[in-house]
């Protein structure tokens, strides 16, 4: 048998268990115990917050024997009953030819929904009541909602329509103003993560409180969202699924991660912050998902302040997420999008005063750094040269790294005309570049030397940067 998507799996099947829209329930709940279901609904909400769910379960309840008669007795129902889901009507209505639904996302032509909707005027075969649901309502053409309209303005007595979208805004006002509307709310995240565990529970997987509230944060509202990340890591589970297993299977980058950036650019301590970031960018993810990550993980911090009333660092973490929230269009346009958000990152981790000109006693700032060293920044800045500075990269990928003794680098160029091009004033610009990297001033200095001693540290280099090296000397015509 396929694999049936957890999801679909746990879909509520009555109002009771539709979770999140408790307005939703009681109004319905009264609605149908009255018998005054309208003939028109229309479902509004996010994707994932019950809208398919719940036209399902209305069609249903409007041929479900024991509603129906519940409502000829006059008993009023409970959430629970609605639908009863055991009767022959609950049990055959995924074949009944009494119940249509379709996505209009893929059928918004006049002629599909004629098609679909043809046999509205026609008696039922085996209901009492015709339905039909459309998803993604708002996809459909111009006269496909014509099509839609007469049938809701003059609706025949047998039928009705639950119609679905994700965007109210473009549904036609002929629409909405012809149909009841229900409201679906974004599911706080503490629903979701209670529901999660009361999933797994059920499940026999444990799921701890934070990996729950990870879903939840991901989830953003949505409840089908959350039971699928769920569900990826509940295929990899073996009795237990914990944070970090999440962040993990998912991908995502570490809660200890994020924390050890912040805590870096709140005390100003870049060489932290510098060896934090390599760790997370050698994990492999993008740098556009790791801001995104920490823009998420501010908006934690910040919340855990105000609820806690911490006002001291209100301003600076929202500075903070503010400035990463600048460079990510620019990341997401740009071929070395890491080094744009280290460089944001730098920025905003620089001390008041400026480290460049003024030598701090912190331990951090003593620290010595070796030949290697040297050559590994000097190599790893070169090729993550913003695209402003390809001239730059270009020169400097006939350089090697020759020398480094107090606190200057000795690099060799192939030839005069290289070492020529290689000014004050870029000379300048790189030695801004290594020292805020190694958090301290240096000095470069550039003789003329043979290709030989030095230039071998080319072939460490990853192939990324040989890359980035490659085409810049084609743009600069360097061979
Ligand atoms: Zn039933």
């Amino acid at each position: 048998m396929a694999y049936e998507a957890l999801y679909t799996r746990v879909r509520p099947k009555n109002l009771a268990q539709l979770i999140g829209q408790e307005h939703i329930t009681t109004a319905l709940t009264r609605a149908i115990s009255n018998s005054r279901l309208s003939h028109a609904y229309l479902l509004v909400g996010t994707r994932g917050t019950g809208k398919t769910s719940t036209a399902r379960i209305l069609a249903k309840a409007m041929n479900c024997e024991k509603v129906l008669q519940a409502q000829k007795e006059g008993r009023p129902l409970n959430a629970t009953e609605i639908p009863c889901g055991k009767c022959p009507s609950c049990l055959g209505i995924n074949s009944s030819p009494d119940n249509v639904e379709f996505d209009a996302a893929s059928n918004r032509s006049v002629e599909d929904v004629s098609r679909l909707l043809s046999t509205a005027n026609l008696a039922p075969l085996q209901s009492r009541v015709k339905t039909f649901i459309i998803d993604e309502v708002h996809m459909l053409s111009f006269e496909a909602v014509n099509s839609i309209l007469k049938l809701i303005e003059e609706p025949p007595p047998h039928v009705a329509f639950f119609l679905a979208t994700t965007e109210f805004n473009k549904v036609p006002q002929t629409i909405r103003s012809r149909c009841q509307i229900l409201n679906f709310h974004l599911i706080p995240n503490e629903m979701i993560a209670s529901y999660l565990q009361k999933l797994s529970k059920s499940l026999n997987v444990e799921l701890t409180k934070e990996a729950a509230r990870k879903f939840a944060r991901l989830a953003a509202g949505s409840m089908r969202d959350a039971v699928t990340y769920f569900d990826q890591c509940y295929a990899m589970a073996d009795k237990v699924i914990s944070l970090e297993d999440v962040e993990k299977t998912l991908g995502l980058v570490s809660d200890a991660d994020l924390d050890e950036i912040i805590s870096a650019v709140k005390d100003e301590n870049r060489t932290a912050l510098s060896a934090a970031l390599s760790r997370v960018f050698r994990s492999g993810l993008s740098a556009v998902s790791i801001a995104e990550a920490l823009i998420g993980r501010l908006r934690d911090v910040e919340y855990n302040h105000l609820k806690r009333h911490i006002d001291s660092e209100l301003a600076m973490l929202e500075n903070f997420s503010e400035e990463i929230r600048k460079v990510i269009g620019e990341m997401q346009y740009s071929g070395i999008p890491d080094i744009i958000l280290e460089m944001a990152l730098m920025k905003i981790a620089a001390p008041k005063i400026s480290m460049l000109t003024e030598n701090t006693s912190s331990a951090n700032t003593k620290r010595t750094e070796s030949l290697d060293d040297i050559k590994k920044i000097f190599y790893e800045l070169r090729g993550k040269l913003p695209d402003n500075e390809k001239n730059l990269r270009a020169m400097l990928s006939e350089a090697a790294v020759l020398k480094f003794s107090n606190d200057v680098v000795t690099i060799g160029f192939t030839s005069q005309s290289l070492s020529n091009m290689f000014n004050d004033d870029r000379r300048e610009r790189f030695e801004e570049y290594i020292s805020r990297k190694i958090n301290r001033k240096i000095k470069i200095e550039k003789v003329v030397s043979q290709k030989g001693e030095g230039y071998a540290d080319y072939q460490d280099i990853d192939e990324r940067e040989k890359r980035n090296i490659q085409t810049a000397m084609d743009l600069f015509q360097i061979n």
